[in-house]
């Protein structure tokens, strides 16, 4: 659910910042809205002042998100959790981590840093406004921002997994019971259950005729429902996975065919056999893998003049797993490349290698899906 990055536009602390597209949409509302309560306000200031006003707290308002983002780095990268990027988005901030955290105090100290950085925005802004008349744009900025800086913090403490309240919420359970993926199911359901909360409660503030406002707090519950859903269903593949390794699920048969083959040959033996990916074979050692998705890279004309060598992805670059690799990573390296298969290789003992069967997504989802039907595992 987390937003693709978008323009990068800086880089603080050696993480990338990036503007989400989606992000214009709610800088021009809060720009607009800016405007518009400056001018109701302060009809004494210019047009132009009003719109100073507006873009400068706009603009103030979302490096104070990026100030939040940014602490919740800060601490992840003092536990050595590398942090990939910073996103402003519709929605707000998001902080894409490297790993998960590696202890409940961890996680506690990541989330709570975000939340006391805002108030702390929120105090430096209302001295600020204290320096300064509010009938001058200082004074009126700072005020704002040290309310919305305030109502930030407060909103994110809310005790619904993924905002910060649900991950320092999950840090104290994770803590007590000393079970992550039972602390994951009690926070994200009360993420559920609190963006079920601001949606209901969204859709009747908007049916009293508070249209914007309702419409908005109903599409960030949405958005939190989403998230709670996605990292319950991502503790529920960990779970799924634990304990099992490559050679659990491989298949042991792996298909092979010769390097010298033509790509005509290679595609008559796909359609024959419904395989999609094949080791390629020269006098026995494996040279690289072949697979339907090579085959239609090549353009069809030049098929029977190309041999399976000669498209294949050669042995150096193939991705290859061992036997008693951990499923989990696994799949994480399968996704991360974008990748179908990877042949699991064990070694022969005399420094070479050999390769012993065949692990895919497919047998990998597999695994998942049943043991998400069996209702009784082993527990640990
Ligand atoms: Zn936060």
């Amino acid at each position: 659910m987390a937003p693709k990055p978008g323009l990068q536009i800086g880089r603080i602390l050696g993480i990338p910042i990036y503007l989400h597209p989606s992000w214009i949409i709610i800088f021009v509302l809060i720009t607009l809205s800016l405007r518009l309560q400056y001018s109701q306000q302060h009809p004494l200031w210019s047009p132009t002042q009003h719109w100073t006003a507006g873009i400068l707290t706009s603009l103030l308002f979302f490096s104070s998100v990026v100030f939040h983002e940014l602490s919740h780095s800060k601490v992840a990268l003092h536990y050595k959790i590398p942090v990939l990027s910073i996103t402003l988005f519709v929605f707000g901030g998001i902080a894409r981590i490297g790993k998960e955290p590696g202890s409940a105090k961890q996680e506690f100290n990541i989330a709570v840093a975000g939340p006391l950085a805002s108030y702390f925005l929120a105090i430096v802004f209302y001295g600020v406004a204290k320096m300064f008349p509010f009938s001058e744009m200082v004074g009126a900025l700072a005020i704002w921002l040290a309310g919305v800086n305030a109502g930030l913090a407060t909103f994110n403490l809310v005790p619904g997994f993924p905002l910060d309240g649900g991950r320092i919420f999950r840090a104290i359970v994770w803590g007590v019971t000393k079970n992550y993926v039972r602390a994951t199911k009690i926070a994200g359901a009360s993420g559920k259950l609190i963006a079920y909360g601001m949606i209901v409660f969204g859709a009747w503030y908007a049916m009293q005729g508070q249209w914007a406002p309702g419409l908005w707090l109903a599409f960030i519950g949405w958005f939190l429902l989403t998230a709670a859903q996605e990292s319950v269903a991502q503790v529920a593949i960990r779970e799924a996975l634990a304990g099992l390794s490559a050679g659990d699920v491989m298949a042991h048969e792996v298909p092979t065919v010769g390097g010298s083959l033509t790509l005509e040959d290679y595609g008559a033996e796909v359609l024959r056999t419904g395989r999609r990916c094949h080791l390629v074979l020269t006098d026995d050692r494996m040279v690289g893998m072949m697979n339907v998705h090579r085959l239609n890279a090549m353009p069809r004309e030049e098929w029977a003049i190309t041999s399976v060598q000669a498209a294949m992805i050669p042995r150096e670059q193939v991705l290859i797993a061992t036997a008693d690799e951990p499923l989990l990573g696994l799949l994480e390296r399968l996704l991360a490349a974008d990748i179908n298969q990877m042949p699991v290789v064990a070694g022969t003992g005399d420094g070479g290698t050999h390769v012993v069967g065949m692990v895919s997504r497919d047998s990998i989802l597999r695994v998942i899906q049943t043991r998400s039907e069996l209702n009784h595992l082993p527990t640990s």
